[in-house]
């Protein structure tokens, strides 16, 4: 019986269910056949695993945390490394991110920033605190080897104080005028 070759279309004579011309084409559907297995059953063990972790989000947060923890800085490297690799695609992903989700970027740009801006003011502080006798000392040794310049600077900052005063002076002097007007 001629039959057209599921592989290569050449027609060839076809012994009991024969369905390709060759050993090579043989050889090649085989190879079709694992591909697509491993095709399907990706998408299978994708979906399970989605699924896994939907019906797991607490246990599975907490769990990539704890994972976090103990290898804080392989985790770390292996990101800082990711990201050199794809520099570009990852600036494109931000910008995308960040056009698709401008107020939630600012947010947490927001967030940061106070987080950090707290988390600095804390360690001013703990630092001046730890250090008080030091700086004490460290300002008394300024002024002593720099008298000039402690006087030229209190002078400038008085003079400022004075230039404000004096605005904000005229100012509201402009404002009754305008009112009585
Ligand atoms: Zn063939």
């Amino acid at each position: 019986m001629i039959k057209a070759c599921e592989i290569c279309g050449a027609a060839f004579e076809a012994r009991g269910s024969a369905k390709v011309c060759s050993d090579k084409c043989r050889r090649e559907k085989e190879r079709e056949r694992k591909r697509r297995y491993r095709e399907e059953n990706r998408e299978k063990e994708a979906k399970r695993h989605r699924r896994y972790y939907e019906e797991n989000r607490e246990k599975e947060a907490k769990r990539h945390r704890r994972h976090y923890e103990e290898n804080r800085e392989k985790v770390r490297e292996r990101q800082r490394r990711y990201r050199e690799e794809n520099r570009e695609k990852e600036a494109k992903r931000h910008r995308r991110y960040y056009e698709e989700n401008p107020e939630k970027v600012r947010e947490s740009q927001r967030r940061r920033y106070e987080e950090n801006r707290e988390k600095v003011l804390e360690s001013q502080r703990r630092y001046r605190e730890e250090n008080r006798e030091k700086e004490a000392k460290r300002h008394r040794r300024y002024y002593e080897e720099n008298p000039e310049k402690v006087r030229e600077r209190k002078r400038r900052y008085y003079e400022e104080q004075r230039l404000t005063r004096d605005f904000f002076r005229r100012l509201a002097m402009a404002d009754a005028i305008r009112k009585a007007m």
